[in-house]
């Protein structure tokens, strides 16, 4: 039985109301939209925990407590943008230190390591996650970091991420997971081994296309509190309305989830036996090379599906002008479905890279409409 101690109550009740307790001043259920930048202090240096709202703001706290707590983090720390989340974490690094990422990372990681840090001297390497020797051998006594995202953008590769913790911890790097596809809903890395999460709170967390945000959770002392520095020296921090519009999305993370991975295995299984699709990637299908480890490491598979069409770049281009329901749009993790068509959208900046990905591939952010209608979507458009 769960009791009174917010530690242990289930997931849509730290959601609902951790670090949301009605306010002090007025009882309002909801945590007010504080815009106040300063806060007056009794005498100097006394105050009540907050000074100046770039450091430290009442709305961001509710936000950054909450999503600590579903992560079962120690520590939160809210940032303006996924980007600026990431930025953070490679602001941890020294010129001549070395990071090992994904063949197949998000691009806006891969184009911040390599084209931003790459020029201020950070090193990098990109291999195979789930090929543990080819990750052991990538790895160098100036490695600082390990970057691993699970399931990963566009081709829902799975990666275990307690084996890679196992070799980077070897090797004495920490391990960062790109936590946004899978939400701490489905997976929480840090009881996997992860040292940091991160996460794009612009995709589900927010899960209403409304608002763009990142999030970092860690238990380890020592880096909550550099980021906690570098948070307030670089101030890349999200506004009191964004952290409102978090703060409000998440309490539905639970509920949306679960309908986001209904609609995705019957869009999944539908595309499987479907005459123009090649192969489906998603990591719920038993035909998925990581089926066993999602399943061992996420509660559920997830609301995102890639699929590859027989006709190639062609055929793929048509099928994602011709969805009604399924907008073509770059993002995911909303509550209405996209569609789109990675090497000309999200992935064309990493079209000459390891990153580059198949002209027929298509991804599905599977949102949560009428599953019935969905399936009609798909079927008119690739027909
Ligand atoms: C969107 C995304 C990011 C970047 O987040 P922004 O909020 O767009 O800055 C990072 N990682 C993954 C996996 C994403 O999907």
């Amino acid at each position: 039985m769960s009791g009174a101690d917010p530690g242990e109550w289930g997931f849509d009740t730290r959601a609902i109301h951790i670090g949301q307790e009605p306010d002090e001043a007025t009882g309002a259920i909801t945590v007010p939209i504080h815009l106040a930048t300063t806060f007056v202090q009794t005498a100097p240096g006394q105050h009540r925990g907050f000074e100046y709202a770039r450091t430290s703001n009442p709305t961001r706290v509710a936000l950054e407590r909450c999503a600590a707590g579903l992560e079962g983090a120690e520590h939160g720390l809210a940032f303006a943008s996924g980007m600026a989340a990431e930025d953070a974490v490679i602001g941890l690094m020294r010129p001549g230190d070395h990071v090992v990422l994904g063949t197949d990372a998000y691009g806006g990681t891969f184009r911040l390591i390599a084209q931003v840090y790459g020029d201020r001297g950070i090193g990098w390497s990109a291999v195979d996650m789930t090929d543990r020797d080819a990750l052991a051998a990538a790895i160098r006594s100036e490695t600082r970091q390990v970057w691993v995202e699970t399931p990963t953008n566009p081709m829902l590769t799975v990666v275990d991420i307690a084996a890679v913790a196992d070799v980077a911890h070897a090797a004495g790097a920490d391990v960062v997971v790109d936590n946004t596809f899978a939400t701490p809903y489905l997976q929480n890395p840090l009881e996997l081994g992860a040292d940091v999460v991160v996460h794009s709170t612009t995709k589900y967390l927010g899960g209403h296309s409304d608002v763009v945000g990142g999030f970092i959770a860690v238990d380890r002392d020592d880096l909550a509190e550099r980021l906690s520095f570098i948070q307030n020296a670089v101030g890349a921090v999200p506004s009191p309305f964004d952290c409102y519009l978090l703060l409000r999305g998440v309490k539905t993370l639970g509920v949306r989830m679960d309908r986001h991975c209904d609609n995705a295995q019957a869009v999944a299984e539908f595309l499987a036996s479907h005459p123009a699709v090649d192969r489906v990637l998603f990591p719920g299908l038993p035909s998925h090379p990581g089926y066993e480890v999602a399943a061992s490491q996420m509660r559920r598979p997830g609301g995102m599906v890639s699929f590859i069409h027989t006709g190639g770049e062609a055929a793929a281009v048509a099928a994602v002008g011709a969805t009604r329901v399924f907008r073509l749009a770059e993002s995911l993790g909303a509550v209405e479905s996209l569609i789109e068509q990675p090497s000309t959208m999200t992935h064309l900046s990493v079209a000459d890279s390891p990153l580059a990905v198949d002209p027929g591939l298509v991804r599905l952010s599977v949102g949560i409409e009428t599953v019935d209608d969905l399936l009609a979507d798909l079927d008119q458009a690739l027909g």
